[in-house]
């Protein structure tokens, strides 16, 4: 804990003294030290596939000038460094604006079964590449809430993808719709969307940690499947903006699940 001390100087007719008042500086440190947390991650972030490329581009323009070989191996590496790059630069700009909307209450009624099979014909084919079978359950095309197509849209990608990314090869993923889930914290109906993997699951230990930004389980497996790290704190945002809740379930060698809840009102 730190504190600053005001001082200052009272004068009154009978009498005479200072006026001491403490303020309380920790939240302040600790907003700073975020900020520069979060400055040096994005700095890594962005540097470490530059550093990469810098190296691949002086090894085709000498050493490796002429071998057709290594030319192909490396403008490939370059090729997805750069997309992985490019997703970083995407999400930063997202997490930005979602934490700057965070107290805006979205209101465009929003239907959650369409949204969803959106989100799974396009992540169909990342999911073929996998081996990987989507199933939709609970359909109820009657479910609406009240929010931002485009940010749920982007709750629901995110989760999905990251089911697809580290549940095992030809396994499957479900995404399933349950209605009149009541949340006595949420007061009133709700809406429940659970996405789960077949993969080798979440210690409990890393699970209260998931949704800060750049935090990673397994950080080279996250890096060689595209990850920005940043796919679950934008989740989280989004999610506290429709003032739901996200929680994580998960079992050793089983899976996980993801479960999104959403008030109707
Ligand atoms: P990333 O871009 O690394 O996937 P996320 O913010 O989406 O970033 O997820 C953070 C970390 O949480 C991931 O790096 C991974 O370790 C873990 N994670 C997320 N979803 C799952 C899942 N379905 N199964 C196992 N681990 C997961």
């Amino acid at each position: 804990m730190s504190f600053r001390a005001h001082v200052t100087p009272l004068s009154l007719s009978d009498f005479k003294g200072v006026l001491v008042c403490f303020e309380d500086e920790t939240p302040l440190q600790e907003a700073g030290q975020m900020r520069r947390d979060f400055v040096a991650n994005v700095s890594h972030e962005l540097r470490t596939p530059l550093t990469a490329m810098m190296g691949f581009i002086e090894t085709l323009r000498g050493p490796a000038r002429d071998d057709a070989g290594a030319r192909d191996r490396f403008l490939g590496i370059m090729d997805r460094e750069a997309h992985r790059m490019n997703r970083l630069v995407g999400d930063l700009l997202s997490l930005s604006r979602v934490e700057s909307e965070e107290r805006m209450r979205p209101t465009e009624a929003v239907d959650i079964a369409g949204s969803l099979r959106a989100c799974i014909s396009t992540l169909r084919p990342q999911a073929e590449a996998r081996g990987v079978t989507i199933r939709m359950e609970g359909c109820d095309d009657s479910a609406v809430v009240p929010g931002d197509s485009h940010q749920l849209v982007q709750v629901f990608t995110n989760l999905i993808e990251n089911a697809i990314k580290y549940g095992r090869k030809d396994s499957e993923v479900s995404v399933c719709i349950t209605n009149h889930v009541l949340e006595p914290t949420l007061r009133g109906a709700a809406l429940r969307i659970d996405i789960a993997d077949q993969g080798e699951g979440i210690s409990p230990v890393h699970i209260p940690r998931l949704t800060e930004r750049f935090y990673r389980v397994d950080s080279h497996r996250s890096r060689e499947m595209g990850g920005t790290g940043l796919g679950l704190a934008i989740v989280k945002h989004i999610v506290s903006r429709h003032r739901g809740r996200l929680r994580i379930e998960s079992h050793a060698g089983q899976g996980s699940c993801f479960s999104v809840i959403l008030p109707k009102e």
